[in-house]
C-alpha cells in the first residue's frame, strides 16, 4: 500500500492485534495483504492476485499428487436439474436450505429449475451410470477443480463464502474394500499435502454421525486447530457406500456375470485452506507464507540514499535476483521508488515474503547483503551473508522456514491440546478466554452425549482418531464405558 506522499515517516498500516481481536486482524491481514477483497455481492469475496497466486500454487501441486492416485480430471456442468438433488434423501436434506435455484433463462421460466452445484455428487453419479456397464470400467476415478456455491448467511472470508473454489474427487469401484482403502488413501495424500506443503498439523480421524456429509457412509477428516485455539476442517474424504449407486442406478456385471451396484467415494479441499494457512501462521506483523505456497519467496530490497550509489546497488540486485530465479526461487525486487525502506521492510512482512534480502552501497563494497527471515522476529531474523553465498543459503533457509513454521504451529498446537476426564473442568475450559483448544475425551459415542457437549460448550466432535488401542474408559458426559478417545473443540 504505497503512501500518496513519500516521506521520512511512511508507516505501514498497522494491524489489529491478534490477542487483542482475532476476527479483526484476520479481516485486516486479508485485506492489507492483497489476498482479497469483498464483492458487491454480500458474502462472496473476490481473489486477489496475491491470494489468487497461493492457490494456484497449492492447486498444482495437489493436482500433481491426485493425479498420482490415478484420478483424471473432467469438468461437469454447473448447473444442475433439480429433480437429481432429490435422488438421495440424506443428500437432499442436507443441501436444500443452502441451494442457489434458477427458475429463469432467456426471459423466460424454466420448465424444470435447475440448481447451482453446491455439490457435484449428483451430476456426476448420473453420468456414472451412462459410463459404468461391466467391471472392466472400473474403478472410474475423476477429480474437478471448480467453484460451487453455497447460501450460507455468516459469511467470512475465505472461510465460509456464498461461492468457493474446491476440488471435488468422485470414484466407482467394484468391492467395498475398494472403496474404503480409496477413502484412506485420499485421506492420507492430504494429510502429507497440507502438513508438508502447508506446514499445519492435524488430527486425522473420522466424524461422528452428526458431522457426517450427507449421503456419505463414513466422513474422514483432516482437521487444524487454529491460533485462536478453534478447530478448522481442512479436507474430508467420504465412504458412500452403494447410496448413490443405488440412488443413480449405477450397475455393473461382475466377472461372474451377475448386476452389482458400485461402491463409491467423493473427497474434496478448498479455498478454506487459505484462511487456514493465515489463522495458523500469521502473527502481529500481518501473514507468514511457508515458502512452498508464498508466490514471492524471496524480495530484494536495494536500498540507496543518492543517485550516484542507486545504479550499483539496483545491478548487484539484478544479479543476485537472476541467479536466485536460475535455482527456481520465486523472487522479486522492489524497485518501487519514493518509499523508505522501512516501509518497505514493514510491508513485505505485511504480505508474508518468507525472505528477505536487504542490500546497500556499504554492503556491494563489502560483498555481502543482509538475509531477513520473515519466521523469527528481532535481531534473530538477520543474518550477513557473502553475495556468492547467497543462492545455497537461501535455498537452505527456505527448507529452514517450512519446518520452522510447521514447529511453531505444532508447538501452539500442543500447547492448546489437552485431555479432559472430568466434565465441569471441560465446561471451563470451552468457556474461557479464546477459542478454548482441543480436548481430548473419552466418549461412550452416543449422539446424546455429543448433542450434550454442544450445547453446554458449543464444541463439537471434530474427529475420532483411527486406529486407537487406548484402554477402556469412562465417557466425559454420561460415564458409561467408553472404548474411544475423541477431539472435540469449537469450531469454524
Ligand atoms: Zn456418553
Amino acid at each position: 500500500m504505497p503512501a500518496d506522499k513519500p516521506n521520512e515517516k511512511q508507516n505501514v498500516k498497522k494491524v489489529t492485534p491478534r490477542s487483542q481481536d482475532f476476527a479483526g486482524w484476520y479481516n485486516d491481514v486479508i485485506l492489507r495483504a492483497e489476498l482479497a477483497d469483498y464483492s458487491p455481492v454480500r458474502g462472496s469475496m473476490v481473489f486477489r492476485p496475491d491470494g489468487f497466486g497461493i492457490w494456484e500454487l497449492l492447486r498444482d501441486e495437489l493436482d500433481r499428487r491426485i493425479k498420482k492416485t490415478g484420478a483424471r480430471n473432467a469438468y461437469f456442468p454447473l448447473l444442475i436439474p433439480e429433480s437429481f438433488l432429490k435422488k438421495e434423501a440424506k443428500h437432499v436434506e442436507g443441501f436444500a436450505p443452502e441451494v442457489a435455484v434458477v427458475t429463469h433463462g432467456g426471459g423466460k421460466l424454466l420448465e424444470e429449475p435447475l440448481i447451482v452445484r453446491p455439490t457435484s455428487e449428483t451430476i456426476i453419479n448420473h453420468m456414472f451410470a451412462q459410463w459404468i456397464h461391466s467391471h472392466r470400467d472400473l474403478p472410474m476415478m475423476v477429480n474437478q477443480w471448480c467453484n460451487v456455491v453455497r447460501w450460507e448467511m455468516r459469511t467470512r472470508l475465505f472461510l465460509r463464502t456464498l461461492e468457493f473454489l474446491w476440488q471435488e474427487g468422485h470414484t466407482a469401484h467394484a468391492t467395498r474394500e475398494e472403496a474404503e482403502r480409496e477413502t484412506l488413501t485420499m485421506l492420507e495424500v492430504y494429510r502429507q499435502f497440507v502438513e508438508d506443503f502447508l506446514a499445519i498439523p492435524l488430527i486425522v480421524g473420522r466424524k461422528s454421525a452428526a458431522e457426517r456429509f450427507p449421503g456419505a457412509d463414513e466422513t474422514y477428516t483432516i482437521e487444524g486447530l487454529m491460533a485462536d485455539g478453534r478447530a478448522l476442517q481442512c479436507g474430508t474424504s467420504h465412504f458412500l457406500g452403494q447410496n448413490f449407486a443405488k440412488a443413480f442406478e449405477i450397475r455393473f456385471l461382475d466377472e461372474s456375470n451377475q448386476l452389482q451396484y458400485t461402491w463409491q467415494t467423493s473427497w474434496g479441499v478448498s479455498t478454506r485452506l487459505l484462511g487456514a494457512i493465515i489463522m495458523v501462521h500469521g502473527d502481529d506483523q500481518g501473514l507468514r507464507l511457508p515458502p512452498a505456497i508464498a508466490p514471492t519467496q524471496v524480495v530484494i530490497v536495494p536500498i540507496s540514499r543518492k543517485p550516484e550509489e542507486a545504479e550499483k546497488v539496483l545491478a548487484a540486485a539484478r544479479d543476485i535476483g537472476d541467479e536466485l530465479e536460475r535455482g527456481d526461487v520465486r523472487v522479486k525486487i522492489d524497485t518501487r521508488e519514493g518509499l523508505t525502506p522501512g516501509f518497505k521492510f514493514n510491508d513485505w512482512e505485511m504480505r508474508g515474503v518468507p525472505i528477505r534480502i536487504e542490500i546497500g552501497p556499504r554492503d556491494v563494497a563489502a560483498g555481502e547483503v543482509v538475509l531477513a527471515r520473515r519466521d523469527r522476529l528481532g535481531p534473530d531474523a538477520k543474518q550477513k551473508v557473502f553475495l556468492a553465498e547467497v543462492p545455497s543459503r537461501v535455498t537452505a533457509l527456505l527448507a529452514e522456514i517450512q519446518q520452522s513454521l510447521f514447529d511453531q504451529a505444532l508447538a501452539n498446537r500442543s500447547a492448546n491440546t489437552r485431555e479432559f476426564d472430568n466434565y465441569a473442568a471441560l465446561i471451563t475450559q470451552m468457556e474461557g478466554e479464546g477459542g478454548g483448544g482441543m480436548a481430548n475425551v473419552y466418549w461412550c459415542g452416543s449422539p446424546k452425549c455429543e448433542t450434550k457437549v454442544r450445547e453446554d460448550t458449543k464444541a463439537t466432535c471434530r474427529a475420532i482418531p483411527l486406529n486407537q488401542n487406548c484402554a477402556a474408559g469412562k465417557c466425559i458426559v454420561c460415564g458409561e464405558p467408553a472404548n474411544e478417545r475423541a477431539f472435540f473443540a469449537k469450531a469454524y
